[in-house]
């Protein structure tokens, strides 16, 4: 499918229909009635982020009193609750500071690997590692190499938002480009990285933009060899505006809504055939259109998120603890299948 073809559907197909084949599309890609969640903790890292991006409510510039650098001994009693929770893998995201260079990430993530080998590490996304890069003069594939031979586990999609540089222009200038963005999700896939993929939308946008975002990401994925992982899954979720600067400078309100959301989750399922894994995002959307979404081309719900912080600081309340998280899943007619990052059933 190509862009005009997309949008032509985005724009035109009714809602039930778009549901009806990519329901039937979830049934080539991952046969039968499971639906998989799991169990995980978001730390960030530090809140000093140079990237100010205008939908962020969650960075600090340096010198704010409540900038923070994460201790060890946070790490400790964090990584801690999560055993006790169940969970095994930390999500550790940025910001961006600048003051954090390869060294200190290596240090970081054989640190945690140290006290807990069996911990699982998807952390940082394309946006840091590009600036990683550029920072220490080395390629895409030595930081990332680097990173895994220090503990990285699997590289979260983070900062797509929307893959077209006119979008991330307005939202998020300093960030990496689409090119970037891309050019580190190739190195990754061909060290065998496992990644993800997601979309950041309802926001500047436009139709053609959000496919031509889905293109892309197809279009990389075909690249990757056959026995390498490449993006394991694919997670759309809707801007949050709540005190935004995207909303209080520009006045840019998100345009979510349900069906809007259900029409973009069975398009993604349609458009991205060589993606197994569509991921509804329970923690933007909640309970209800989570659940339809499962009838809609999504296969999974993502994980309970022992605290998440940027999303939330932003509008986003939706919180499940593992019971809740599985009886959404029953309710809406299918069976929890806990898993682990790279999607094996546990
Ligand atoms: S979204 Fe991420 S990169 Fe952008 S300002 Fe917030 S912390 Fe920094």
């Amino acid at each position: 499918m190509n862009i005009e073809e997309g949008v032509m559907l985005y724009n035109n197909a009714p809602v039930e229909e778009l549901m009806f084949v990519a329901n039937k599309l979830r049934q080539l890609h991952n046969p039968g009635n499971t639906v998989g969640w799991m169990i995980d903790r978001n730390v960030n890292i530090t809140n000093i982020c140079f990237s100010q991006c205008s939908f962020c409510n969650f960075c600090r510039k340096k010198g704010s009193s409540d900038a923070y650098i994460t201790s060890t001994e946070e790490y400790i009693s964090k990584i801690d609750e999560l055993f006790s929770l169940g969970g095994d893998q930390l999500l550790l995201q940025g910001g961006m500071n600048p003051e954090l260079g390869l060294n200190f990430y290596i240090g970081l993530f054989k640190n945690l690997k140290r006290l807990y080998p069996s911990l699982k590490l998807h952390a940082l996304g394309p946006p840091e590692i590009a600036y990683l890069a550029k920072k220490e003069g080395l390629s895409y594939s030595q930081v990332l190499s680097d990173l895994t031979e220090a503990g990285l586990d699997s590289l979260p999609g983070a900062g797509a938002e929307i893959l077209s540089d006119r979008v991330r222009r307005i939202v998020s200038p300093a960030k990496a480009t689409t090119e970037e963005w891309l050019g580190v999700m190739r190195e990754a896939h061909k060290l065998n990285l496992p990644t993800s993929a997601t979309m950041m939308f309802g926001h500047v946008e436009t139709v053609s933009e959000r496919i031509e975002h889905l293109i892309r990401i197809r279009d990389l994925q075909a690249e990757k060899y056959d026995n390498h992982f490449g993006f394991i899954t694919f997670i759309p979720w809707p801007f949050q505006d709540e005190g935004t600067v995207l909303l209080k400078r520009h006045g840019v309100k998100s345009s979510y809504n349900g069906p809007d959301y259900l029409r973009t989750i069975a398009i993604s399922r349609i458009l991205l055939n060589n993606i197994k894994n569509i991921q509804a995002s329970i923690l933007t959307v909640g309970r209800e259109i989570g659940m339809m979404s499962l009838h809609a081309g999504a296969n999974d719900l993502g994980s309970i998120m022992i605290e998440e912080n940027v999303v939330s600081a932003a509008g986003a309340s939706n919180r499940f603890n593992a019971n809740e998280m599985q009886s959404i899943i029953k309710e809406a007619g299918f069976v929890p299948g806990r898993r682990n990052q790279k999607y094996e059933l546990i």
